[in-house]
Order: C-alpha cells, then structure tokens, then sequence
C-alpha cells in the first residue's frame, strides 16, 4: 500500500502471470507456450519491418492485418479488432460491452432511467477458468457471478440460460481443457440475445487443438448473432507469446464499442513488427496446422502415458493436459517437479488444489516429463519420526 495510490489501486487483485524463469534453465510446461516456434514466414516479415519505417507510427486501424482475419474467417474486417494479446482485447471487451455497477444507488438509477431491468445483472463465467475474468470485471466494476463447473470440469451450458449481465466462456476451458459443443455455446448465445439482450464472450485461445467432432470454433455463426464476440490469440496456436497479438471478431457495433475504449487510451496497441508478424502467422495457415497435429499427437500420447502410471487426467481439447496424482498433493507434485526442473502451472484455488496444467512440450521434453512422474510417484513419502510430511 502506498498513500499515493487511488482507491481503484489499492482496490485491485492483480493477476499473477505463470513464472517466466529468467535464469534456471527449466522445462517449462507452465504458460501453454507452442514448443514449436513460429512460421520462418513470420519471421521474415518481421525482419523486413525492422527498418527505417519505424520511425513513423503504425498504422491504428491495423488494415492488412484485419483483413487478412476477415479473409482467413470469412468475415468483414469491420467485423474485426486487433489488440496487444487478447488479454488487451477482453480488457477492451469487458470495459465496453458489460454494465458496471459501482453500488447499490447506481442500480436504482440505471432501473428508474427506464433501461432494462437487467442492466445491473452480474454477468457469467465459470467458477474455474481464466483467472483474468474476475481481474477484469473488478478492474472496471462489473458485477460477476459464477457457475460451478459440473463434477467432472465440464460447463454446464444450459446454466448460463437465465437473466444475467452478459456471458463470459473460454471453449476450450482452461485449465481444465474440457470443451463445450459448438451446438451448446450457440444455444447459449440465441438465449442471451432473445431473452436477454446481453453480450456472449467465447474466448477461443485454444480452439485450434480441439479434435473431438462437435467442438469448433462459433466464429462462421457472427453474421447470425449481434451479441456474439469470439475472441482468439496468436499466443498458444501460432508459436507467437512474445509477439503480443490477439483479436476479437464479431458484429460491427461491437468492435466499433471495443475501439471507442481501445481509442480511450491508447490508438497504436500493436506495433509495426507485430502487426507484421501477425499478418503473416494468418496467412500462414498450412503451416501451423501441420504444427499443431504434432501438438495435438503429443497430448495424446502423454496422457494415455500418465493414466497408465495411474494419473488421473482430464480430457483436454486444448495443448495442455489438467492431471492428479492419487497420492501427491498439488503442492507436493508442482514442487517435485520443480526440483527436477520441470515448470508446471499448479493453481492453489478450491476445487482444482490437487490438480496440475501441464502444457504440451516436444516429444523429448515431454519423455522426461513422463520420467521425472513416474519416479515422483514411485517414491514413498517422506515422513519423519512424527509421521508429517
Ligand atoms: C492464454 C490465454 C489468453 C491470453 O492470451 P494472450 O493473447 O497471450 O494475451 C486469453 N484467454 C485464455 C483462455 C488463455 O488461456
């Protein structure tokens, strides 16, 4: 606490990025980073923007950027945002699109100015998710209200079918991996447009790993739905974290709220060497498709590996796998790794405490991964005279 922070700093919980090691060299299977890197392609084009041009400022429409989206999608660029990561992107999203309350006299004012009664509704998400949303709901004043996931992680898409401020999914969920249908997402999305009014968030970051039939991206259904706004990310799928690129798609008067806010702040978000980059990781497709199969493959075959050790693993349609050792707490485990110099993401939170996101590494990363568990979980727990660990 300082006394020269306003009351909306010393309000906030900021949200605790996964640790990006500077010094040990590790394993690092704890940010769902692609093992692969990205297109020579993008490579390239981001050398060729490395030059004078840099002295001129971007360009804040990001034009050749959103169309090659549009293009890829099957979209209008009007129908596309750009951002610095898509967590800038939901930032923009949240702070546009749901309806802050600050206390109770801002409810009774918004229900006696004649708007809709639910316009101080909390909005949805699940109880287990990104760990961004609650960040941001409260960052701008959102009320928010959780739905538990159902016992085996999955979300309950019929739960989200009642008044609220707005809807909030990642599919596929992290960490847990597990995905809904696009059948379900978009039966929640007509609800909260029919019944509701209100705006449905589908944060597709890892979309593009999914393999189970059913399971697909909702973007081709944006003409249909003007409360839909589906979020993805060139962090996970296109090998590009460092590069800081992600984009909202969805209805015109939608994007047109995102860069009101965007516009508020700051108009140059993305750079010239990332809006380079990014153009040509779109453009790139085949090549990253190739990519992904091998990420998808690996998953596989690491978590038929772990449930043969008696690892209890979650079906994951994303890169990362969300497991539980019968024996070891979360704790336990995450820190047995980490002295063996392996990365994990081990959220201590109810429900998942016991649980680990492992993301997808190579092959030969990720055989000493399968190593370093089975030995973990072979060796007896140390106790001492008193029997605590
Ligand atoms: C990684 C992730 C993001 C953030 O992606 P950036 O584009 O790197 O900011 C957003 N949503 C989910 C669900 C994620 O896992």
């Amino acid at each position: 606490m300082s006394i020269y922070w306003n009351r909306r700093t010393r309000g906030l919980s900021p949200y605790v990025p996964g640790e990006q090691p500077q010094q040990r060299k590790f394993i690092k299977l704890n940010t769902n980073e692609n093992p692969y890197p990205p297109s020579p392609l993008v490579i390239e084009a981001i050398h060729q923007a490395a030059t004078d041009s840099l002295r001129l400022y971007p360009d804040p429409a990001c034009t050749e950027l959103r169309q090659a989206i549009a293009d890829k999608y099957g979209i209008k660029p009007e129908q596309v945002f750009a951002g610095n990561g898509s967590d800038e992107v939901l930032a923009c999203a949240f702070a546009s699109l749901f309806m802050p309350v600050t206390d109770k006299a801002d409810t009774t004012v918004l229900e006696t100015s004649g708007r809709s009664r639910y316009d101080a509704c909390p909005i949805l998400f699940p109880d287990i998710t990104y760990s961004f949303y609650p960040v941001y709901a409260d960052l701008w004043s959102v009320p928010y209200r959780t739905i538990p996931l159902t016992e085996d992680f999955a979300i309950n898409g019929e739960a989200y079918k009642i008044p609220s401020g707005g809807v909030v999914i990642a599919n596929p969920n992290a960490p847990t991996g597990q995905a809904l249908s696009r059948e379900d997402i978009l039966s929640l999305v007509q609800f909260q447009e029919d019944d509701n009014n209100r705006v449905v968030i589908v944060d597709e970051a890892y979309i593009d790993f999914a393999t189970i039939p059913g399971v697909e991206s909702v973007v081709s259904h944006i003409p249909d739905h003007p409360n839909l706004l589906v979020i993805h990310t060139l962090s996970k799928s296109a090998s590009l974290a460092g590069l800081r690129v992600g984009f909202a798609m969805g209805n015109e008067e939608l994007i047109m709220g995102l860069c009101r806010i965007r516009d508020s702040f700051n108009s140059y978000t993305l750079d010239r060497l990332a809006l380079a980059g990014a153009t040509a990781a779109i453009l790139d497709s085949p090549y990253y498709e190739a990519m992904n199969k091998r990420v998808i493959a690996t998953r596989e075959r690491v978590a038929a590996a772990l449930i043969a050790m008696g690892i209890e693993v979650i079906p994951s349609s994303a890169n990362f796998v969300f497991i539980r050792s019968p024996e070891k707490t979360g704790a336990t485990f995450f820190s047995a790794l980490r002295d063996r110099g392996i990365l994990v993401r081990h959220f201590d939170k109810p429900r998942i405490g016991d649980y680990l996101r492992v993301s997808m590494g190579t092959d030969a990363e990720m055989d000493v991964f399968q190593e370093q568990c089975r030995e973990i979980i072979m060796k007896p727990a140390p106790q001492n005279a008193q029997g605590i660990l």
